[in-house]
């Protein structure tokens, strides 16, 4: 079973749900940037959510990125949704290792840090992108994600995000949920999910017990409640290109790119989301310049 997202509604259009299967999705992150246990469950949940963030929004080219900058080894975890279905990231340090929490689990926590914030920048082709950022509450990822709906979004959300890493550092499962309430919602449809939620331990145990995201939700709703609207393939892939980088280049403008001729044989860069790397030759540089002089 490869990895996907499924939409939903529940009670009466009284809540929009999503849950995930975002195992091998993971995987791939964990494979390209040699992820440590700890940083693969940071990094597995933070692409998890942002791949479910991005199936909410209704443009084509809209394009979500998560910033997650705590003060714990980690460093920054960054991680971009351009497209429906498929999430790119990386992390500050890739080789944080830390020991296990005192439940026992990965501690995700500790690895990015208490203080510091989340931000989330929304492009949905608007002159300026639509930018908000807490503070970071527990480092889970989970709950700073649902702190960040509620607080600049004002949805009140629940979300459930889990990767669970084998002895190997292979990644078992991952995957997860968010739940939100829409304006107007019923205070029995509040007391149930709240009931709902507690009794859920972790969205690790129920992948674990082979629960597809559809299992997962018709685990937290009544199954008759809940009407699947869509599911999505969900895949890790990088966009960059050479064209992009050289874009990037032309943008420094031509007194920028002259430095660079001058004092460089040509320039050479690797792609923070997927380690493709880029040359530019010093000719190439030339080019460019010409192109920026026009
Ligand atoms: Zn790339």
């Amino acid at each position: 079973m490869g990895d996907y997202i499924v939409k939903a509604t529940a009670y009466e259009d009284n809540v929009l749900t999503f849950a995930a299967l975002s195992k091998d999705t993971v995987n791939r992150a964990k494979e390209i940037h040699s992820l440590t246990p700890t940083a693969c469950a940071a990094l597995g949940r933070s692409l998890t959510a942002v791949a479910m963030m991005r199936t909410m929004m209704k443009g084509e080219k809209d394009k979500v990125t998560l910033v997650i900058k705590g003060d714990g080894p980690i460093g920054s975890i960054v991680v971009v949704s351009n497209f429906p279905g498929i999430v790119k990231g990386y992390v500050g340090n890739p080789f944080v290792d830390l020991p296990l929490s005192e439940k026992g689990k990965l501690d995700v926590g500790r690895a990015v840090g208490k203080k510091g914030y989340v931000t989330v920048i929304k492009d949905i082709g608007l002159k300026e992108p639509y930018i908000g950022t807490v503070e970071i509450q527990t480092g889970e990822i989970g709950d700073d994600i649902a702190y960040y709906f509620y607080t600049s979004e004002q949805i009140p959300s629940a979300v459930g995000l889990g990767v669970l890493v084998g002895k190997e550092g292979d990644v078992l499962t991952a995957g997860g949920f968010i739940l939100q309430l829409l304006p107007g919602v019923k205070e029995e449809v509040i007391l149930k999910l709240e009931k709902a939620i507690g009794q859920i331990t972790s969205v690790t145990d129920l992948l674990r017990q082979g629960k597809t995201p559809e299992d997962i939700l018709t685990s937290i709703f009544e199954e008759e409640e809940v009407k699947f609207l869509e599911k999505i393939p969900l895949k890790y892939e990088c966009d960059c290109s050479q064209e992009r980088f050289e874009s990037a280049i032309l943008a420094l403008g031509k007194e920028e790119i002259q430095k660079l001729i001058k004092e460089e044989q040509g320039i050479e860069t690797v792609c923070h989301f997927c380690g493709k790397k880029y040359f530019i030759t010093r000719e190439r540089l030339e080019e460019l310049l010409k192109e920026a002089e026009n």
